[in-house]
This record gives C-alpha cells, sequence and structure tokens, in this order.
C-alpha cells in the first residue's frame, strides 16, 4: 500500500468541549477516529455539561483560540476543517482568517460549518450578532452548511413545517451563501425522518424511519464531524451524506444508557 493509501485524513474540529463526552469536540474526536481519521481540535469555549444540561460556559479567548489553530496548521496541517459551538464575534474573525489564510496554500481543504446555536436542552450557545458574523465571514468559506431545523428556521426568518418548507429555507441559504446546504429534518413530527442535500446540481432527499430515541445529543456534531471525515476521504458530497447518516444512526442504535437524560451515543470501533 502506498504511503499516500494509507496515511489517515486529518480533521481539524473547531468547537466547544462537552465535559459529558456526548456532544462537541468529545463526539468530534470519537467519530473522525471510528471512521479512521485523525483528529485535531481548537477549542471555543469550555462547558461544564451533562446529559441532562449545560451547567456552565466558560468561553476561551480570541487570541488562545488563534494559536490553538495555528500550532495544528503550521506543523500537522489538515484535510478538512469542522466548526460547531464558536464564541462571539473576536472567534469567528480568528476562525474566518485563519481558515483563509491555509486555503491559501491548501485551497481543497474541506469545510464543514455545523451552525450550533442551542444546546438540544435550549441553552443558547450563540449570540444574535454572532449569527451575522458567521453569515457574512464563514459562510462564504464552507463547502458545506449542516443546520437543522430551528437553526435554518433563525438563519432564514422561515418557519418550517414540511419538506417543501425545508426546499425553501435551502434554497435561501444556497442563494445567501454558495454553499452546499444538508437541512436535517429530525425536528419534523412524523414516522419518517428527512433530510434534503441542496448543491449546485440540485436537490438530494435522504429519507429514514424515526428511531424511537432519546439518545440525540452529539447527533449534529457526530453528523457533521463524519461528514468532514469522508470528504476529506475524498468521498462525493451524496456519497458522505449518506454515509455520514448511516453512521450516526448506528451510534443511535448502539448508545450506552449513561446519564438520566439526553445521550451520549456510542462510536464503534
Ligand atoms: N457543541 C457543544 C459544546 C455543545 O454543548 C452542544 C450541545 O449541547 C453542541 C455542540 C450541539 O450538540 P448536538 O450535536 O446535539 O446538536
Amino acid at each position: 500500500m502506498s504511503e499516500q493509501i494509507s496515511k489517515p485524513v486529518r480533521v481539524l474540529s473547531i468547537a466547544g468541549s462537552d465535559s459529558g463526552g456526548g456532544a462537541g469536540i468529545q463526539a468530534d474526536i470519537k467519530a473522525i477516529t471510528a471512521l479512521g481519521g485523525y483528529a485535531t481540535t481548537a477549542i471555543t469555549a469550555l462547558t461544564a455539561q451533562n446529559t441532562v444540561g449545560v451547567q456552565a460556559i466558560y468561553p476561551v479567548l480570541a487570541s488562545f483560540l488563534s494559536q490553538q489553530i495555528r500550532s495544528v496548521l503550521s506543523d500537522l496541517g489538515t484535510d478538512a476543517f469542522k466548526t460547531g459551538m464558536l464564541g462571539g464575534n473576536a472567534e469567528i474573525d480568528v476562525i474566518a482568517d485563519e481558515i483563509s489564510e491555509y486555503r491559501l496554500t491548501n485551497p481543497n481543504t474541506v469545510f464543514v460549518l455545523d451552525p450550533v446555536m442551542v444546546a438540544k436542552g435550549g441553552a443558547a450557545l450563540m449570540q444574535e450578532d454572532v449569527i451575522q458574523s458567521i453569515q457574512k465571514k464563514l459562510f462564504p468559506l464552507a463547502t458545506v452548511l449542516t443546520p437543522n431545523l430551528p437553526e435554518a428556521e433563525r438563519l432564514t426568518g422561515l418557519s418550517l413545517a414540511s419538506v417543501a418548507d425545508m426546499k425553501a429555507a435551502a434554497r435561501m441559504l444556497h442563494a445567501q451563501s454558495g454553499n452546499a446546504i444538508l437541512l436535517k429534518g429530525g425536528h419534523l413530527s412524523g414516522d419518517t425522518l428527512v433530510d434534503v442535500l441542496l448543491t449546485q446540481d440540485g436537490f438530494t432527499e435522504f429519507s429514514d424511519t424515526r428511531l424511537d430515541t432519546c439518545h440525540t445529543h452529539g447527533t449534529g456534531c457526530t453528523l457533521a464531524s463524519a461528514l468532514a471525515t469522508f470528504l476529506a476521504q475524498k468521498k462525493t458530497l451524496i456519497d458522505a451524506v449518506a454515509l455520514a447518516r448511516t453512521y450516526v444512526r448506528q451510534a443511535i442504535l448502539e448508545a450506552p444508557h449513561f446519564g438520566k437524560g439526553d445521550g451520549p451515543l456510542w462510536h464503534a470501533h
């Protein structure tokens, strides 16, 4: 086997730490590793968190976030970026600058942007002005955005109650950003769960039967990390989405039933 083929892809996760190990950086490292990738990290904030909720948030200084990203990129490099829970405007500037600079010499580096805004338990993880800053500075750099239904509603101002509504929101987000959009429909009611992918070539729908589970904490992080890993492994976007969805479904099915609340998933290896 050539050195090129045997080397794992590198995925840099820029996200918040979840002390409960269910979401955020911890979910990202587990998913990337389980899929054969090499995970590096730049932590935007520490959370004191478990399956029941977020008890406290301790943000990281923008200058230290920048140092973490530089330490990784200047030595190890990366094949993909994945962003999750981000800090404030100064941190968004740092992330946009670092990704743009790295892309000058590595133009094909994938960027999966998961616009994390609220924790599943309802805790706000992002302020309004920060959302605008992400739209302006990070959206244009992303390969694909992975909003869930409430995030897409907040980004578009639309109220989303059907797959047709989701397609309208995806079109709006695609027009805003020029990116591919994977709009996740798990928050819609019904026995079938539909995600909608919009690329320059049009829509692809992915559907599955809904799992009766409370283990959904960390599914967004896991899906985005799996997607970044598969894209770095040179899968097409449609194949990468299908594989990432299958991975998340399996991780839900194998959930270990820890804690009194929501999640965590199980990342088999
Ligand atoms: N990142 C962090 C640090 C979080 O605490 C959370 C949710 O609590 C998320 C991301 C989003 O998690 P999910 O994958 O469940 O959407």
